[in-house]
């Protein structure tokens, strides 16, 4: 059985698992960890797709569809939407002819049960799976997310203090007015804390003992691309 694995070690079942089928790689940490950052480096590295949770059920909250009205309540309180809305969304997500070579999974699983479900969607879909576990101090996060903006346009994210826009509140990319996030309030935060470490953490445990790859990553002293660097050194990327 393999369980954690330190940065440098070679994944050797799982490259050979992952020789000629897709594989997903799973960005697990709490809120403010830099999961959605690293998987956009990651997106743009590997050419594959970003698929993050978050960011759909963001997409069906501004489309106010049922999905998304019923899932607005649970995200602006710092809770979890229920796992069937999310499986299914993802499950959608990764059957789409540009996952075929494999996409980088950002936000999910955050129960057991999601983990559960992208087990066997996984097998189903046959799909091999790395999961990298960004590791950080929270008071770091506190001060991380109270300073994030995001371009409700193309989902870029910046920090006011770390990586500010180069137009102050404007997106370098495309231009479009950058907005804090309604549950980046620090009470919310606070809360989504509380939620990662009773719902989400337990999920590594379950990972590493059903024998899943688990890269550990120092993901609060660096910068993006030093993080990235990390995990470049931690796993085989191909
Ligand atoms: P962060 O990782 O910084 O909390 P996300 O954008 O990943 O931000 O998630 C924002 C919110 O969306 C979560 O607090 C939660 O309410 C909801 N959400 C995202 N992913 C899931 C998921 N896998 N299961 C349930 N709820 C989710």
């Amino acid at each position: 059985m393999n369980s954690l694995v330190e940065p440098g070690e070679l994944l050797d079942n799982e490259l050979q698992e992952s020789k000629n089928g897709a594989r997903v790689l799973i960005i697990f940490g709490p809120p403010g960890s830099g999961k959605g950052t690293q998987a956009k480096l990651l997106r743009d590295l590997l050419k594959i797709p970003h698929v993050s949770t978050g960011d759909m059920l963001r997409e069906h909250t501004s489309h106010g569809d049922d999905l998304g009205v019923n899932a607005e309540s649970w995200m602006r309180s710092g809770r979890l939407v229920p796992d069937a809305t999310v499986d299914r969304l993802v499950e959608e997500r990764l059957a789409k002819a540009d996952c075929a070579t494999g996409a980088i999974l950002d936000g999910y699983p955050r129960t057991v049960e999601q983990a559960r479900s992208l087990e066997a969607m996984l097998r189903r879909l046959g799909m091999s799976q790395l999961v990298i576990h960004l590791k950080v101090d929270y008071t770091k996060v506190i001060v991380r997310i109270a300073g994030r903006r995001q371009c409700p346009q193309c989902g870029l994210l910046y920090n006011l203090v770390a990586n500010p826009p180069k137009e102050p509140g404007i997106c370098d990319s495309d231009g479009t007015p950058l907005v804090i996030r309604d549950d980046d309030r620090e009470s919310v935060v606070r809360e989504r804390l509380e939620t990662y470490e009773r719902q989400t953490r337990p999920v590594l445990e379950f990972l590493a003992a059903s024998g899943w790859n688990v890269c550990e990553v120092e993901g609060s002293d660096a910068s993006p691309a030093e993080v990235l660097e990390r995990i470049r050194d931690g796993v085989v990327l191909r």
